[in-house]
């Protein structure tokens, strides 16, 4: 028994040291990643049900493995983030979708009173002391209205440090950004930030929208959210809306902004500009 019992332990750390190197090589693959421009870009279209008019994208991260293929964020994310990473990628993103934002202002194909680009913002890098700074730099550099942006935050960030939070995002929303708290209705103290942060969009996340259908709790939670966002002045969002029907019922709950397959997947930025130029009157 105590041999079986020293090959189990033997076993268990050898899995762990698979893990770890596993893990040491992604980060070294991903340091590389940056040089060889491996991260691309996608963009979802954000919609106005009522109008059908596309009011906004989200850009989302994406990673061309020279031999794995495209990998999604979901693989990755967590890996940049402890690894510190994202500071540099998360960089280049925001360098990245202002370029975009400005091409796509000059095809033409978007408004800048009427479209807005979402940023995703990882805590560790909402965290850096320049990220005011490096935030309105880009904007400058890329010759973009702040206004023209967003950037989605999640409950990760508001917690670690309030004030310091508050202060950051109080000062670019002076410029002109705005921000929108993402997965909502997943972290646990949302009301009592909610009422603090400028933040003027609630996106809803996308498990409620996912079992809205089947389960009456999600249904319900989509109602509770809508009706505060409404009572709060602030506009909202569902994620993840893959059904007409759906959309349907979030229509009826009063949230008519909606992101999701259902209309398009995250794009290529020449496919996604194909979706405006078909889209634009
Ligand atoms: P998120 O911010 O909640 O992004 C929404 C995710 O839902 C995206 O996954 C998107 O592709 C997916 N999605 C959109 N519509 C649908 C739908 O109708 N059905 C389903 N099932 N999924 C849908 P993605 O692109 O894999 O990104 C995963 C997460 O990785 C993001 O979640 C975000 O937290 C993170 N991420 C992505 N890009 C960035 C980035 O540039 N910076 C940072 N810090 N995080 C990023
Ligand atoms: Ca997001
Ligand atoms: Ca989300
Ligand atoms: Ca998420």
């Amino acid at each position: 028994a105590k041999a079986a019992g020293r090959n189990a332990i033997q076993m268990f750390r050898t899995t762990m040291q698979h893990a770890a190197s596993a893990r040491l090589q992604l980060e070294g693959e991903l340091r590389l990643a940056l040089q060889r421009q491996e991260f691309e870009l996608h963009l979802q279209a954000q919609v106005d049900a009522r109008t059908g008019g596309v009011v906004g994208a989200e850009v989302l991260l994406r990673w061309h493995h020279p031999e794995h293929g495209a990998r999604s964020p979901a693989q990755f994310i967590e890996v940049l983030e402890e690894s510190g990473l994202i500071v540099e990628v998360g960089n280049w993103v925001i360098r990245e979708a202002c370029r975009i934002a400005a091409a796509l202002l000059a095809k033409g194909l978007i408004d800048a009173d009427s479209f807005t680009l979402c940023i995703n913002i990882s805590p560790r890098q909402f965290r850096q002391n320049d990220f005011v700074e490096r935030i309105l730099d880009t904007l400058k550099l890329a010759g973009l209205a702040p206004k023209m942006i967003k950037l989605e935050i999640t409950e990760g960030i508001v917690i670690q440090n309030l004030d310091d939070t508050i202060a950051k995002m109080r000062r670019l929303c002076r410029h002109g950004v705005s921000f929108a708290m993402d997965d909502f209705g997943t972290g646990y103290s949302s009301l009592t930030y909610l009422k603090r942060l400028p933040v003027n969009l609630l996106k809803i996340d996308q498990s409620f929208v996912r079992d809205a259908l089947i389960d009456p709790n999600d249904a319900e939670i989509i109602r509770a959210i809508v009706a505060m966002a409404r009572s709060l002045g602030l506009e909202v969002i569902a994620e993840g809306v893959e059904q007409q029907a759906q959309l349907d019922l979030l229509q009826l709950q009063g949230c008519h902004l909606y992101q999701g397959y259902l209309f398009s997947r995250p794009l290529p930025l020449a496919e996604f500009s194909e979706v405006l130029r078909v889209r634009s009157p």
